[in-house]
């Protein structure tokens, strides 16, 4: 059986003004996406999968239109010759937004399944964090997302789209998809699956997979930072008895709605300026302070330096700050050298409207050596304050990634992220864990965000309204 791979993978906050051009996804193409360890997991298993091009970028602000259509064009004019083909697996996020297009996952898988035509067994898998519309729901045969955030199942989840799919090629038997949108979205820090009670409902997911019929049972969080119709959670279900699916999609839907104000922060939450006081204040270390607003793995910025600013102001000790993004500090970092004492400009580099620099005396402490200019990382200090500035937008949740910088969290006093919920390494060493409910275009306080697109009613957005669970059939299922 010839599969057909391929995807786009991204994560947009319709409030951040900073567009993804083609520069910032990291690109497999024919055979380096079958070679590299991303879908190194094909191999176990009994087909041929011939490789398209898969697209992945971290999270961040809209694609731009003309980098979307040339991935989409190349994509699709790479798919063309391999036709026919028995299956098309599709390894997606779900929260894309490319300029001036609502549903751009829709626009992709649409388009996918208008070329391999009715005949092929189209799978996808997605991330909890991606958003859904009967466009998509219409054109597949398959579907899974991850059951937890943060995901530390990723490959499990492609597992099961792609075991599904070839289980499907091989017997025959083409499964049903349907869905329960339900009209609640939430930030994914009030929704982890460590904490309740998002760890309940997941919870229910391996059972409802074992009853007869159902394949994969799917629960959507959704993505809040998407100003778009689509944005809501949802039961998706995959299998072949549909009355067991239909059933068992609206009591998923049915336990999330009455969850719904259940779901709070995992840890300890204020403003910015309680939570650096607060870390300042600590007779515990290390504080892992998470600056949320401008989280650039949820599709913050990451180059704000409002909490930078706070510090000083209080003459924070013992901070390693992981870590600003600004392209032009650090090139003047490695251009004064190691020891340089200078005077930058911090922050408000890429959303210059959206907050303001600091401006101020830093010391030039290490530079991290590479040949890749825009993998250049410098570590300037002010006062007791280990500052991370970055030439590209990056996280920093991993110890590797302080300690290649020559620091170490484990000694520091504060650590700060720019982040939302902490990273599996981070959070075990945080004593304790605050989250700074920062301003920036991933505001964990959505109430307060614009919203001009978002459906009516959608809580917490509006919170008094009733609702009854609906199932839809996608179009393909319903000719079955
Ligand atoms: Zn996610």
């Amino acid at each position: 059986m010839r599969i057909a791979v391929g995807g786009i993978h991204i994560e947009c906050s319709t409030y951040n003004p900073v567009l993804n051009e083609e520069k910032d996804f990291r690109v497999l193409r024919g055979q380096a996406l079958l070679e590299a360890p991303y879908f190194a997991f094909l191999k176990d298993y009994d087909a041929e999968f011939l490789p398209t091009i898969h697209a992945r970028a971290i999270a961040g602000g809209p694609v731009s239109r003309a980098t979307y259509e040339a991935f989409k064009a190349e994509f699709l004019e790479r798919l063309k010759p391999l036709l026919p083909l028995d299956g098309l697996y599709l390894a997606m996020h779900g929260a894309m937004y490319v300029e001036g297009m609502e549903d751009a996952e829709g626009d992709w898988i649409g388009a996918a399944r208008a070329l391999v035509g009715e005949e092929c067994t189209v799978s996808a898998s997605y991330d909890l964090h991606g958003n859904v519309t009967q466009r998509i729901i219409d054109a597949l045969d398959i579907y899974s997302t991850y059951r937890t955030a943060p995901h530390i199942d990723v490959e499990e989840t492609m597992r099961r789209s792609v075991f599904m799919l070839v289980e499907s090629l091989k017997t025959g038997v083409r499964p049903v998809v349907l869905w329960a949108p339900i009209p609640v979205v939430l930030p994914g820090e009030r929704t982890s699956t460590v904490d309740e009670p998002a760890k309940s409902l997941y919870a229910m997911l391996p059972g409802i997979d074992a009853i007869d019929g159902v394949w994969d049972a799917s629960l959507m969080v959704g993505y809040v930072w998407a100003d778009e119709p689509r944005a809501t959670a949802a039961a998706i279900m995959t299998g072949t008895d549909r009355a067991v699916l239909e059933r068992e999609a609206k009591r998923l839907a049915s336990a999330y709605w009455d969850a719904r104000e259940d779901f709070v922060f995992g840890c300890e939450t204020g403003s910015l300026e309680e939570c650096v006081a607060r870390a300042v204040a600590s007779p515990t270390a290390p504080v892992v302070l998470a600056e949320s607003g401008d989280n650039p793995t949820g599709g913050g910025v990451g180059d704000r330096a409002e909490v930078l600013a706070e510090l000083i102001a209080r003459d924070a000790a013992g901070v390693v700050f992981a870590g600003i993004t600004d392209k032009a500090a650090t090139e003047t970092c490695y251009a004064a050298g190691i020891g340089a004492e200078l005077e930058l400009s911090v922050g408000a580099s890429l959303d210059t409207k959206g907050s303001n620099p600091v401006k101020a005396r830093f010391i030039v402490k290490f530079l991290h050596e590479t040949a890749d200019p825009t993998d250049r990382q410098a570590v300037v200090s002010i006062g007791g304050i280990d500052l991370v500035l970055s030439a590209k937008r990056r996280p920093y949740h991993n110890i590797v990634d302080f300690a290649r910088l020559g620091l170490n969290p484990h000694g520091a006093a504060i650590i700060v992220v720019k982040s939302g919920y902490l990273s599996p390494e981070l959070a075990p060493i945080a004593n304790p864990n605050l989250m700074a409910l920062s301003t920036g275009v991933v505001d964990q306080f959505v109430e307060r965000l614009p919203r001009l697109r978002k459906q009516y009613p959608t809580y917490p957005f509006d919170k008094d309204f009733a609702f009854e669970p609906q199932v839809f059939l996608s179009a393909r299922s319903a000719r079955v």
